[in-house]
């Protein structure tokens, strides 16, 4: 999976994870980075290692392997610390996920199928394409239905089909409880988290009706002060496009080793292509990521001078 795991990247490895177990294969599930606590109550995640914590160990285990799948990412880069290590594996790799430009030529097979909610899906749909719909039980339908609830906006981005909510249906009739998987995701805020987040909506945001966007910006003074804790920043991007008539969401974080940038969009707005472009990302066309080693901000600045160029495609 990615580093900093979301949803989708922990839910579609650990689905897999109970399937290949189950068909009694030896899976060793690896995150390259730590990931957010409301994480931690899938299935599975308990033996999740986490690179950084166990580098010989994941290492030799890498190393060792016949088989290396690489779920919810297309470019090695987005495993940080392990791109190195996955490169030089001699192992069989195999590409399942949704995000668009796979960097082909590192995998030796794989699916890539942009038009898909979730790699979460992509995962059901490899089960029961093999045969194996009688292996889903309530634990590993709650972990296909975190990346189905988690990419989709909880099934609200257009990107929700038909085919996600058949899934849905199929995987209530194999036993998932739906309303505990909301609960531990969403349900799960600290006291603190709740604060950082009314600070940065009162103080760090900044509404450019002109061009229809919104950007947020979180100085790592605010990440002290709230002792923010991995994952407390997701989701903050999605209240930008709640605003009314607001087309272009733009949130950038003073992280330790880079400024970390999220762009959400609606409608017809590329911003897999803005992010390509500018700041040295991608994703998918309404909801990619970048990131620089400029200050917060010069990068804040390089945005908004890029955005004049794009005042017609906002408007
Ligand atoms: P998020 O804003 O939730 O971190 O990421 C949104 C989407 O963009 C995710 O699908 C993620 O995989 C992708 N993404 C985020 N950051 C980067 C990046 O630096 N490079 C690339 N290629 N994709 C990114
Ligand atoms: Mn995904």
């Amino acid at each position: 999976m990615h580093q900093k795991p979301d949803g989708d990247a922990m839910g579609s490895t650990l689905a897999l994870y109970h399937l290949l177990t189950r068909l009694g294969h030896q899976v060793q599930v690896i995150s390259p980075t730590n990931w957010a606590a409301f994480l931690d109550w899938m299935p599975g995640a308990d033996l999740v290692w986490d690179y950084e914590k166990s580098k010989p160990e994941s290492e030799a285990c890498v190393n060792a392997a016949d088989w290396i799948f690489c779920l919810d990412f297309n470019v090695l880069y987005r495993t940080k610390n392990m791109e190195q290590l996955l490169t030089e594996a001699k192992a069989v790799k195999i590409l399942i996920d949704h995000h668009e430009q796979p960097q082909v030529a590192v995998f030796d097979y794989g699916i890539s199928i942009t038009a898909k909610s979730s790699t979460c899906e992509m995962v059901y749909d490899f089960i029961i394409s093999s045969g194996h719909r009688d292996l889903i039980d309530p634990d590993l339908a709650s972990c296909i239905y975190t990346g189905l609830m988690t990419d989709t906006g909880s099934f609200r981005f257009p990107s929700t089909t038909a085919s996600v909510h058949t899934a849905i249906a199929d995987l209530k009739n194999l036993g998932l409880n739906h309303s505990r998987v909301h609960e531990h995701i969403y349900d799960s805020n600290s006291e603190e988290r709740l604060r950082f987040l009314g600070n940065a909506l009162l103080k760090r945001m900044e509404v450019l009706y002109e061009y229809n966007t919104a950007i947020m910006t979180i100085p790592k003074s605010d990440l002290l002060a709230f002792h923010t804790k991995t994952g407390d920043t997701e989701g903050l991007v999605n209240y930008l496009l709640s605003l009314e008539g607001i087309r272009f969401g733009a949130i950038v974080i003073d992280r330790d080793e880079e400024r970390k940038w999220s762009f959400r969009s609606k409608g017809d707005f590329d911003v897999n292509q803005f992010a390509r472009k500018h700041f040295n990302g991608g994703g998918h066309k309404n909801a990619s990521g970048g990131n620089t080693l400029d200050s917060l901000a010069e990068t804040v600045q390089k945005f908004k001078t890029v955005l004049l160029d794009y005042k017609s495609a906002l408007n």
